[in-house]
């Protein structure tokens, strides 16, 4: 299993790390992605994927950062993370992409979508693919899908978009990953949506340390909960869950040419 969206470099895992990796081992979870929120983390998060295994680093700007960054500083972290993205050692661009409720938050949706083309196209001149954030406004994030184009494919974390959305956003070559939600007693609208995906473009996340799965719901989550989402993604499609373990992996080695060179 491949967690493609944990965010291992979170303080929350700064008093037991290298436990929280042997434990997700131990879960069966070969590969973790861990997706940078903010140019602060960038080095630092490059130096623990280097240095252990199976741990891959993207590097970008999360939307829910922006407030916390001047606006006048964002061409620079645009310039710094192309030159960083530029010497290897990440496997993609992100985390990025456009949060309705930071819109009205301290963050305007016209500085996040100029952020993220800035990350597209990036994306588009390293030949990378991009792990997106999307909450709560679809139109956007199709409109500029749709005009920068996603090159080497991309990944909409968490998603949280309907069965009714999946086609349109399937037709920009976008894979789509599922996480905790996927396990709540009350899931109806991932469940549906996860159908709804092409078998090819399905992928697993925890997204660590939020995002906790039913039964363990308040309490920090870790990748060593993955198998939980797995199941409850196997029920949903009517697959195993050797089966979904197998797909999920093989989209995501894909995707994020893991086991390749630049991994
Ligand atoms: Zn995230």
């Amino acid at each position: 299993m491949i967690d493609t969206h944990c965010h291992l470099d979170a303080a929350a895992f700064d008093a037991d790390r290298e436990e929280v990796l042997d434990r997700a081992r131990g879960a069966g979870v070969t590969d973790v992605v861990v997706p940078a929120v903010e140019p602060a983390g960038w080095e630092r998060l490059l130096a623990f994927a280097a240095a252990h295994p199976g741990v891959h680093a993207a590097l970008g700007i999360h939307p829910q950062a922006l407030p916390g960054i001047d606006p006048a500083d964002d061409d620079r972290h645009l310039a710094d993370l192309e030159r960083l993205l530029g010497r290897g050692g990440a496997v993609a661009v992100g985390e990025c992409g456009l949060d309705g409720p930071t819109a009205a938050n301290g963050a305007p949706l016209d500085r996040q979508r100029a952020v993220m083309r800035g990350h597209l196209a990036i994306a588009r001149r390293l030949g990378l693919p991009v792990l997106l954030h999307s909450f709560r406004v679809p139109d956007a994030m199709r409109e500029d899908l749709e005009r920068d184009g996603l090159p080497a494919g991309g990944a909409l974390h968490s998603f949280s978009g309907s069965a009714e959305q999946v086609p349109a956003l399937a037709a920009l070559g976008l894979h789509f990953s599922f996480a905790g939600p996927v396990t709540y007693e009350s899931a109806r609208k991932p469940l549906d949506a996860a159908r709804a995906v092409p078998r090819d473009r399905l992928l697993l996340e925890t997204d660590a340390p939020d995002q906790t799965p039913h039964p363990h719901r308040g309490s920090r989550n870790e990748p060593a909960r993955l198998p939980l989402v797995r199941d409850a993604v196997a029920r949903a499609i009517g697959a195993t869950p050797d089966e979904v373990d197998a797909l999920t992996t093989g989209n995501a080695r894909r995707l994020l040419r893991l086991g390749m060179a630049r991994s």
